[in-house]
């Protein structure tokens, strides 16, 4: 089997023909060339370059050390967490150290039943499928991926009215790996067939310093403790943000400054970003402001926020309230979002006193 060296390596599936390509078009639709070949320049590839998720990454390593002296394929996993922690970069690595390939598509790119079967069809013996956001695959695939996870075959019926027929056909036994950022949107029978679940979560400061330090290395840019501290607080705990605001920040040290990245000039540059010292964009401020100003604190609806700002629900959903809700400066409630006390202080403005229970 063929051992990865390279992201370049993997399989990306595109929806439109079903063809293997060579390099990615498919995931990150909105990405430039160069940012793809950033990405694939800086992702870890073994689990000693993977940062952080340390006991994940114990578990996942004892799976894998079992599957390879049981000669067998891992069991099917799942991974969940918000965008940018780093599910596809987990599941390149966890091919890589089992040294199998991985072919890699998302949910969207799955809408045909020929989709998910020709991907299935193409699969060789221990290879991984990656399917990111799986929540949003449809109910035929779906239906057409449980007897290929649970049994290894798919079920087709060929031809027309009366001449009907079943057909059953074997599927090597492969890894189906999928990433989604909202694991309470799987349907219950996909959820069961997953082996192994588990939640990425957000890194702390020390350990984002550690993602940009290798990254700086990597794309040879110099930074010191203080610089990386910096970025790494403003990162809202998510390598891909970080990784990000590095290429940000030394673009201003070079134009600005011709030099290489201090705390000072870190600190500079990401507020000319309007990016605040706890990783707060203008979005994340808006939305605190709004349910202060225009709703009392709140609670307040996702989709009357989404409306107000201009934003989609799903932005808000997925990539604003994960952090805000970590940072403990906005509450769930059963009827909408409310600001909590630090969220409140954290604009400036006395909290009112909160009455009854905040979960209400
Ligand atoms: P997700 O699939 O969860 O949206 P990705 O796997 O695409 O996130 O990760 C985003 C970027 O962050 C990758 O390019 C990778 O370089 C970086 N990254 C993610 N996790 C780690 C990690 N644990 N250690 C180092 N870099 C990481």
């Amino acid at each position: 089997m063929a051992h990865i060296q390279d992201y370049k390596q993997i399989m990306i599936i595109s929806s439109d023909d079903n063809k293997n390509v060579e390099s990615s078009n498919q995931l990150e639709a909105k990405e430039t060339d160069f940012d793809k070949t950033f990405e694939c320049s800086i992702r870890p590839k073994t689990f000693s370059d993977y940062i952080g998720q340390t006991e994940l990454k114990e578990t996942l390593s004892i799976s894998i050390e079992s599957a390879k002296k049981r000669e067998q394929s891992i069991d099917h996993m799942l991974f969940y967490g918000p965008p940018g922690l780093g599910k596809t970069t987990l599941a390149g690595v966890i091919a890589n150290e089992m040294g199998v390939n991985i072919k890699i598509t998302s949910a969207p790119a799955l809408e045909r039943p020929r989709d998910i079967i020709g991907i299935l069809m193409s699969l060789k013996a221990g290879e991984i499928l990656f399917i990111d956001e799986i929540h949003r695959l449809n109910k035929v695939a779906e239906e057409i991926l449980y007897p290929a996870m649970e049994d290894f075959f798919i079920d087709m019926m060929t031809g027309k009215s009366q001449a009907t027929k079943n057909l059953r056909i074997p599927v090597p036994k492969f890894t189906l790996i999928g990433a989604t950022t909202k694991a309470g949107s799987l349907s219950g029978p996909l959820r069961d067939r997953f082996g192994i679940i588990h939640r990425l979560e957000f890194y702390t400061i020390k350990e984002l310093m550690d993602v940009l330090s290798r990254t700086s290395k990597l794309l040879d840019i110099k930074i010191d403790k203080d610089g990386l501290n910096a970025i790494a607080r403003r990162s809202r705990g998510t390598p891909r943000i970080a990784n990000r605001l590095i290429k940000r920040v030394r673009d201003y040290a070079l134009v600005r400054y011709n030099s290489d990245i201090n705390g000072q000039i870190a600190n500079e540059a990401l507020d000319l970003l309007k990016i605040d010292n706890v990783g707060l964009n203008p979005t994340d401020r808006n939305l605190l402001k709004l349910i202060i100003e225009k709703y009392d604190g709140g609670p307040v609806g996702i989709e009357t926020i989404a409306a107000a700002l201009c934003e989609d629900v799903k932005t808000i959903e997925d990539v604003c309230e994960p952090y805000l809700l970590q940072a403990g400066l906005i509450l769930r409630t059963p009827r909408g979002r409310k600001v909590s006390p630090e969220g409140y202080r954290l604009l400036g403005i006395t909290p009112p006193i909160m009455q009854g229970n905040l979960f209400e």
